[in-house]
């Protein structure tokens, strides 16, 4: 960390600096320059982020050096890691080397459409079927999800086909309950900074599907992830699915930079979600290609088998010729970038 002290700052402003500095066991190296002082710190991170110098008096900015996350970090571990979802000696990769395709309908309606969806899914190519039980909606008087027979429903289907279950939590306390059913559990991006969420779901031990947050820069997005390695469990998959900027063609706005970008500054594996991005079917493809070209580790797509009936987001759900587009895409693309099915 590194401290620029007000042009003319007097002594004491800086004696102040440097004594709180000293005070939490690091280094201060001032360093005088022609106009301006400026100290170095060194010390632990976490307990520098503490100090609070930004406020002190002469003091004109902080400049952090290093990223304050340390854990999901690439310096923390070189080789970019795989995060495995599923028991029974059936587990499935996602990261490096393979190419996993998350896929199944929004929200868990009933038996029979997340059967359906399901076949649809692993008939493209998906080992993870994505459904959701708790279903948070801008609209209060939307369908909120079936809870626990959503858990059931999702279960029995797991039985029927194989496919290991992604599914989202939003409140603490059904972070058990929701881990009982589940392979993975998924963090919204209306959830990604709702601190007690994650504070519970770091302290399980099933594997993690973090979303980026809709305002959330790519440090914000690593700091929640950190949140969670710190709490105990870093199988962690990032999951790119749009910001928001000023377009409103789009739901959201891909941001294909954050996935070369997130794999240069993390080591957990990114998946690309372009259907809540695009929000509308006919770009889905496309952006799906693009993510697979841009290095992501795999893909979330919302599929059902009778969009036009969906209780949500159907105009978004890959159906018929969309998701036989999409199946050739996962089919051919990856295995040209080096990658395998997962
Ligand atoms: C979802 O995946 O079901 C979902 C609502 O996505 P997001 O949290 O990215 O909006």
């Amino acid at each position: 960390m590194v401290v620029v002290m007000n042009p003319g700052a007097p002594p004491e402003h800086l004696a102040a600096v440097v004594a709180r500095i000293e005070s939490a066991g690091a280094q201060a190296f001032v360093s005088r320059g022609m106009d301006r002082t400026i100290v170095g710190v060194i010390g632990e991170g976490s307990r520098m982020a503490e100090l609070t110098l930004a406020g002190m008096p002469g003091v004109a900015t902080v400049l952090r050096v290093t990223e304050p996350y340390k854990l999901v970090n690439r310096q923390a571990r070189t080789e970019r890691s795989v995060v495995w979802v599923g028991s029974g000696g059936r587990e499935v990769p996602v990261g490096p080397g393979t190419f996993t395709l998350i896929a199944g309908p929004c929200a868990v309606e009933s038996a029979a459409q997340t059967l359906g969806a399901a076949r649809l899914a692993a008939g493209a190519g998906a080992t993870l079927l994505r459904g959701g039980a708790y279903k948070p909606r801008t609209f209060p008087a939307g369908f909120q999800g079936l809870g626990k027979d959503g858990l059931r429903i999702l279960a029995d289907v797991r039985e029927a086909t194989g496919l290991h279950v992604v599914t989202e939590v939003i409140d603490p306390a059904d972070v058990d309950l929701v881990a009982s059913y589940a392979d993975m559990l998924q963090i919204g991006a209306a959830n990604m900074q709702n601190y007690p969420l994650l504070d519970s779901v770091g302290r399980q031990d099933k594997p993690v599907l973090l979303k980026r947050g809709l305002q959330a820069s790519v440090d914000e997005w690593l700091m929640a992830a950190e949140y969670l390695a710190q709490r105990g469990n870093c199988e962690i998959v990032l999951c790119e699915r749009g910001i928001r900027t000023f377009e409103t063609a789009t739901s959201a706005t891909l941001d294909l930079a954050s996935i070369p970008l997130v794999q240069r500054l993390s080591h957990l594996p990114v998946v690309v979600d372009p259907t809540h991005a695009a929000g509308r079917r006919d770009l889905i493809v496309p952006l799906a290609r693009a993510a697979i070209a841009a290095g992501a580790d795999g893909l979330l797509i919302d599929v059902h088998p009778d969009p036009e009936n969906a209780l949500v987001d159907g105009a978004q759900a890959l159906a018929g010729a969309e998701l036989r587009e999409l199946a050739t895409a996962v089919r051919r693309l990856p295995p040209m970038l080096g990658r395998r099915a997962a």
